[in-house]
């Protein structure tokens, strides 16, 4: 377990029990400033009770969290959650109240200094002025989001935790939540978000952690990749593939499948290996089209974790699943 002195917090053998149920099992990871962490698991692997233990909602069974160093009790959990905004997956608003005014009451639960101006800071951040007067209720669900997450950031915490930020927003709303959380990661701080879109954490999260109720894996997008896949490299040819791949062969590579007109290529690395490919294709008569390194989409190396992970696990020792 690192500790070192960039990060901002760290989770250590988080466990989380409810009654006989483990939602949380022996959870250890830890996050640094500027980085987008993404927590994914299927529904029940408990991402929503370690934000809960993170933000200080909830005690964890056994473990610990650090926040800049300080070790998380109730004691100082009042104190340390003023650097933590935290996005519930449900963020309520209070319906009858303006976006103004539900604002304003988070600014001065904070204690903020000057609440007026906060709010207004956060209305212009998220192009919100001119529903300001506008009630919480009268809102189409991406711009409550917009409220939620501007209510979220407006003590400028510098830990985020983020519940399924873009659950049920449609594409362009989605995008600027994403925008908005790149925006965050540029400003240095520590956003851990949980999801369920793949595609999103593929854009956004430098690291990737994927759960199921204990912790499957834990790195970055292209290691974790490199770790189930290794690394290939794809040539699309302007004739068919497979009296190249002998030519290949006898160059020394092993792992080759030929498809239509397409190669597929194993390689230790890719951006060693490709110069080397083209060049024996090309002496080989080949017209080659493209190449690029190949790269599986993530949703399959999250579903091959996932069933490593099933084939690996005692039949009895699980507790996830929803009841
Ligand atoms: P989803 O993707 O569906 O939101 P999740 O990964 O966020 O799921 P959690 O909500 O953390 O999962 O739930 C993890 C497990 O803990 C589930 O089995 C859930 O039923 C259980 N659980 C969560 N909160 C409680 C609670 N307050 N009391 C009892 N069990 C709980």
């Amino acid at each position: 377990m690192l500790l070192g002195a960039r990060c901002v917090l760290t989770a250590s053998h988080l466990t989380r029990r409810f009654g006989d149920r483990v939602a949380v099992g022996d959870v250890s990871f830890e996050l640094a400033p500027g980085q987008i962490f993404a927590l994914l698991g299927p529904n029940g692997a408990g991402k929503t009770t370690t934000l809960r233990m993170l933000a200080g909602l909830i005690r964890p069974t056994s473990g610990s969290i650090h926040l800049g160093g300080e070790i998380l009790t109730p004691q100082n959990a009042p104190r340390l959650r003023s650097r933590i905004g935290f996005l519930t997956e449900t963020p309520g608003l209070w319906d009858r109240l303006s976006v103004r005014r539900n604002l304003l009451v988070y600014a001065r639960l904070h204690g903020l200094p000057a609440p007026d101006r906060s709010v207004d800071e956060a209305l212009d951040a998220f192009d919100m002025r001119d529903r300001a007067r506008d009630a919480a209720a009268q809102l189409s669900k991406g711009l409550k989001q917009r409220v939620a997450l501007a209510r979220t950031l407006l003590h400028r915490p510098d830990v985020i935790l983020l519940d399924e930020p873009t659950a049920g927003l449609d594409p362009e709303s989605a995008r600027e939540v994403r925008e908005l959380v790149l925006r965050l990661r540029s400003e240095r701080r520590t956003i851990l978000v949980s999801t369920h879109n793949l595609d999103e954490v593929e854009r956004v999260a430098n690291r990737v952690a994927i759960l199921r109720s204990r912790l499957v894996a834990v790195d970055t997008p292209a290691a974790l990749r490199a770790r189930l896949f290794g690394a290939r490299v794809r040539v699309v040819l302007a004739q068919q593939a497979g009296p190249l791949a002998r030519v290949l062969a006898d160059a020394g590579f092993s792992d080759i499948t030929a498809d239509g007109s397409s190669l597929s290529v194993g390689v230790d690395d890719a951006s060693v290996a490709a110069p080397r490919i083209v060049r024996r294709l090309v002496e080989a008569g080949a017209d080659i089209q493209s190449v690029a390194a190949e790269e599986p989409p993530l949703e399959q190396v999250y579903l091959r974790l996932l069933e490593d992970e099933v084939r690996q696990e005692p039949p009895t020792t699980h507790g996830s699943s929803r009841s």
